[in-house]
């Protein structure tokens, strides 16, 4: 038997194995229930142009976070690829996030900085004052109607199968517009893509003599040796699956949102020219096209042939894959009696975007885990490198 148990591989799942594994020899079992590991990192070549595709849509890398960066390099090199997003509005192309470029290209104007501030919070003043009732007020209250309902209404009515109108105003809570030309999508301190893909480095994280990976394995079913049955109470177990599914959903489902990939090889070069484009309006079913070989523009990909993926945005039943959390008032509410349910599960640690049900980007997975490790695992395995 391990000495503990890891349920998925993600970045949450990986990190704290390896840590374990490295830093205080721990002999871990790590279980997915996926024939991969990795989580929704995980990205492979497309068989018929070698093109990287990140299979559950674009997973860019950025942090602030200087140790973060420091322990994912000792895995991998970055690019020094810099991610911006467009959008297509009535037939034309607008950068994002909406940024000076945006507002002069939409009005048909040359505003400097302050005249564009100026007009948007004249625009933003429609409501005089009144507390926005549900996302479409707080839309326009936040930018102005133009802008709100050019770019942000029938995409977010796409995001959430719902009119604006009855969603609540919290579900937004700012929309930045920048004054100045920058269109950089994020502002962290370091950016980039792995150089040799997302399957190399997360599999030099498990590649360590004292992890164990298995693939293909649920940790709910009871026939296999590292199951909830078989080993809580047994081992420390580090649990990075959906919370409520632990407790056999005993308060109810929490909801989230999914996404539906739609993947084509088609016979171009380059079929839109960049990473993300994404689709505003509400006639347009998806929400965006990804055309993977513009993450890597430093490759050498075949000239002819371009791989792009449509994705449509819906919500989430028990068979499908949960992405994004819903965070209803209901499920708030249910996440606080998981919560405590949780504080009963004696040696056993819920972490990671679906142990939490939060929505985490990969360097808060890894950083939160690396904490995870500091805080409660140490504790439990003495010093470092005494095992
Ligand atoms: P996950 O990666 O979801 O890993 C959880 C693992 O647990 C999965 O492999 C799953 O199979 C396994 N598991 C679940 N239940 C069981 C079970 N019963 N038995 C065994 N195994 C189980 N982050 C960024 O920084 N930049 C981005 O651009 C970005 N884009 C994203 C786009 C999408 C569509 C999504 C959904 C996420 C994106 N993220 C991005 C977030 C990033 O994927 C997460 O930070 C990261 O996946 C979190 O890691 P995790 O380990 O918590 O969860």
């Amino acid at each position: 038997m391990a000495d503990v148990v890891v349920v998925g591989s993600g970045f949450f799942g990986l990190t704290v194995a390896e840590q374990l594994a490295s830093r205080y020899g721990v002999k871990v079992m790590l279980i997915d229930r996926r024939p991969h590991i990795g989580g929704n990192a995980y990205s492979e070549p497309e068989p018929e142009t070698g093109i990287e595709v990140h299979t559950y849509g674009t997973h860019l890398f950025h942090t602030s976070n200087e140790r973060v960066w420091e322990y994912v390099n000792r895995f991998t090199a970055f690019t020094n690829y810099v991610h911006r997003v467009y959008t297509t509005h009535q037939g034309e192309v607008f950068p994002m996030p909406i940024n000076l470029g945006t507002i002069n290209q939409f009005f048909r104007s040359a505003y400097g900085p302050e005249a564009a501030r100026a007009l948007i919070k004249e625009q933003a003043a429609e409501l005089g004052g009144k507390e926005p009732a549900n996302l479409d007020e707080q839309g326009v209250n936040l930018i102005g109607r133009p802008l709100y309902e050019a770019f942000i209404k029938g995409y977010t009515q796409k995001q959430w199968q719902t009119d604006p109108k009855d969603l609540p105003a919290s579900v937004i809570s700012r929309l930045p517009v920048r004054y100045t030309y920058d269109n950089r999508y994020f502002n962290d301190t370091y950016e980039g893509l792995p150089v040799d893909g997302y399957a190399a480095w997360l599999t030099r994280m498990a590649d360590h003599k004292n992890i164990e990976v298995r693939l293909d394995t649920d940790f709910f079913d009871a026939s296999q040796p590292f199951s909830k049955a078989a080993v809580v109470g047994q081992v420390p177990v580090i649990y990075t699956g959906a919370v409520d599914r632990y407790f056999d959903y005993s308060e109810g489902d929490l909801s989230w949102r999914t996404i539906d990939f739609e993947q084509e090889v088609l016979p171009v070069g380059d079929f839109q020219g960049t990473s993300v484009m994404n689709y505003a309006d509400p006639d347009i079913p998806y929400t965006r096209i990804l055309e993977f070989r513009h993450l890597h523009p430093e490759r050498d990909y075949p000239k002819d042939k371009t791989v792009v993926v449509k994705e449509y945005s819906r919500f989430a039943t028990r068979d499908d894959e949960p992405y994004y959390p819903v965070n209803t008032a209901a499920d708030r509410e249910r996440l606080a009696t998981y919560r405590d349910l949780m504080t009963g599960e004696k040696d056993v640690f819920f972490g990671g975007r679906l142990g939490t049900y939060q929505y985490l980007d990969m360097h808060m997975a890894i950083g939160s885990a690396l904490s995870m490790v500091d805080n409660k695992l140490a504790p439990m395995f003495g010093a470092e490198g005494s095992r």
